[in-house]
């Protein structure tokens, strides 16, 4: 679901170092965050920091892949923490340690009313592909949050879904 990860600046390069916390164990992002994963903006795209990260580390763009934590923390931007795996594998993690994730029922505990809300707002202005990438979302989840279901008690809340 991942957007192609342009050139990276050296300026890039330096905005998103400066924003890691390195401690002993994990490397935590202290810039902005969706859903406690890292984003930063390129050419007014948003990107999910791990991904950027793994891209310069191993010189791989994770594509249609998910960039999976070794450690379960999502706001964590350490290399050796990362992994480039399948939305599948992703469900395996999370069943393995007590949480999911991207169970059809489930999926949502995730979100919150504001990330809900926050995606509708979004959709306005960002590509499928960009938000499926920036929440974790199957586009099948990503539709179902767009029209609602699941979500009804949101409906009077938030722009009415298209
Ligand atoms: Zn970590």
């Amino acid at each position: 679901m991942g957007l192609p990860i342009p050139n990276l600046s050296e300026e890039l390069v330096g905005r998103l170092s400066a924003k890691i916390l390195k401690t002993d164990d994990c490397w935590i992002w202290t810039g902005a965050k969706t859903c406690g994963y890292g984003i930063i903006k390129i050419s007014r795209k948003t990107f999910r920091c791990t991904r950027l990260v793994v891209f310069l580390t191993s010189g791989v763009d994770p594509g249609d892949k998910l960039v999976l934590h070794s450690c379960d923390n999502p706001s964590c931007c350490r290399p050796d923490h990362l992994r480039i795996g399948t939305y599948l594998e992703n469900a395996q993690d999370a069943k393995s340690r007590g949480r999911n994730n991207f169970g059809t029922r489930n999926h949502f505990a995730k979100l919150s009313s504001e990330d809900v809300l926050a995606i509708r707002r979004d959709a306005t202005t960002k590509s499928r592909e960009e938000l499926c990438q920036l929440y974790s979302m199957s586009p099948r989840n990503f539709r179902r949050i767009i029209h609602g279901k699941g979500w009804v008690s949101l409906l009077g809340n938030g722009e009415p879904p298209k």
